[in-house]
């Protein structure tokens, strides 16, 4: 029989060979890729006498159309209740009352972690030369920084209200017509990502943290940020990992924790990227990294990610790439980035034997040069298929 995932007072998951797992399909190409990769997760699960229960929950155009809500309440109710959940990429509504479909999830079940590990599959196109050195794993702060700040546009009273303020207040003189932008960074959102972030490491076996700020500049948000992740190795970490400065960079058998500023950190991840194993930004900093090193190992159409609150037991793992209007329906794009999404989820949920034999399926599919039409255009000698036709072939080789 079919049971709820659930969680301990630890963070750990309990998870049966029959869990229900809430689904959203997405919208654009969300019809196309998500039974594609479904396919392929089933298959796999399958080969582990693993059965998923695939609970349909509605978020975007389709809950739109079907109950007049875009994020509708039950949608909410079912994520919370069964803890882990996947989806497809969303339409963010215009004039719906939301930012963002995937950012209002993220606050709601306050998901302070957007993981996103960035590693080359064997015979991916690269427009790098060796793109197998690529193999880190980003900790996003998801909450805080300027996602969740407050702007006031040049030339409103509001504008004009703060800047006499900030005048007045601590002899600031801000430019006239000028807009401003506050971003909060704080000591708990901060800890509990880096913390995250350190557990990962340690849990994975991997050489270092790298803490990612931009502290130079900004002292009291983005230093203040690599400050208390150090000062959380030595209060909470101190048998397991050191921070740099407490070793002169000589860790012995703990895990290093690091840090560099963001500029240098993306010519370096670039340059010498088997420097950087796990990385924890805050949002800003973790946006704008996550994307450029998709670039490295394959692009958007197979990265995949996740949202996760390691306390409460919440996660939801997701394509990053968008709905792809322009080519919804047509059975055409890579599902990659889902199926590659669902793979983490198996990871999580402690499913490693079908995670690894996936990531293996779809290695040798594209050794086979059988891809969709993105990889195509970028192969020698490629065989073209479906978005349905590309999952078959993974399901083959499995
Ligand atoms: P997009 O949907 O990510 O598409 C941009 C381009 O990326 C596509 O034209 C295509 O490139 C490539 N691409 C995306 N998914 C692919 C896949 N599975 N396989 C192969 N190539 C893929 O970005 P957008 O057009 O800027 O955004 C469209 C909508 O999606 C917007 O409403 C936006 O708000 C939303 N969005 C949602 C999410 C989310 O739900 N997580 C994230 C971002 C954007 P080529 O044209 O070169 O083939």
């Amino acid at each position: 029989m079919a049971e709820k995932i659930t969680v301990n007072s630890e963070g750990v998951l309990n998870v049966s060979d029959n869990p229900i797992i809430p689904f959203i399909e997405g919208d654009g190409i969300g019809v196309d890729i998500w039974p594609a990769a479904k396919l392929v997760l089933d298959a796999a699960a399958k080969k582990y006498g693993k059965t998923i229960e695939w609970k349909e929950v509605l978020a975007g155009e389709k809950a739109f159309n079907e109950t007049g809500d875009w994020l509708p309440e039950q949608t909410i109710v079912d994520f919370r209740e069964y803890l882990i959940g996947i989806k497809g990429p969303l339409t963010t509504p215009i004039g719906g009352g939301f930012r963002s479909l995937n950012v209002a999830l993220r606050q709601i079940l306050d998901l302070y972690v957007c993981l996103r590990p960035v590693r080359w599959f064997k015979g991916v196109p690269s427009p790098v030369k060796q793109p197998e050195l690529v193999d880190m794993v980003i900790f996003r702060e998801n909450t805080e920084d300027v996602y969740a700040g407050l702007e006031l546009e040049a030339g409103t009273p509001d504008a004009e209200k703060l800047r006499a303020f900030l005048k007045d207040s601590y002899g600031w003189d801000i430019r006239e017509m000028s807009g401003i932008g506050i971003k909060p960074i704080s000591k708990f959102g901060s800890e509990r990502l880096i913390r995250a972030a350190i557990k990962y490491a340690l849990e994975h076996k991997r050489e270092s943290v790298n803490l990612v700020h931009k502290g130079n500049i900004q002292k009291f948000t983005e230093g203040a940020f690599m400050k208390w992740g150090y000062e959380l190795v030595r209060n909470e970490f101190a048998d397991v990992a050191v921070g740099w400065a407490d070793c002169d960079g000589k860790p012995g058998s703990k895990l290093l924790v690091k840090d560099s500023i963001a500029d240098i950190t993306l010519q370096q991840v670039l340059t010498r990227p088997s420097e950087f194993s796990v990385i924890a930004t805050m949002n800003l900093n973790g946006d704008y990294l996550s994307d450029a090193l998709a670039a490295q190992v394959g692009g958007i159409g197979i990265a995949p990610g996740a949202n996760i609150n390691y306390v409460t037991g919440h996660g939801i793992f997701e394509a990053t790439h968008g709905t792809a209007p322009k080519y919804a329906g047509q059975d055409k794009v890579n599902p990659g980035s889902v199926l590659l999404s669902g793979v983490l989820m198996f990871e999580h949920l402690g499913w490693q034997g079908a995670a690894d034999d996936i990531v293996c399926a779809l290695e040798a599919t594209i050794s086979d040069k059988i891809v969709t039409y993105d990889f195509a255009r970028l192969m020698d000698g490629a065989t073209e298929v479906k978005c349905s036709e590309f999952a078959s072939a993974i399901v083959d080789r499995l």
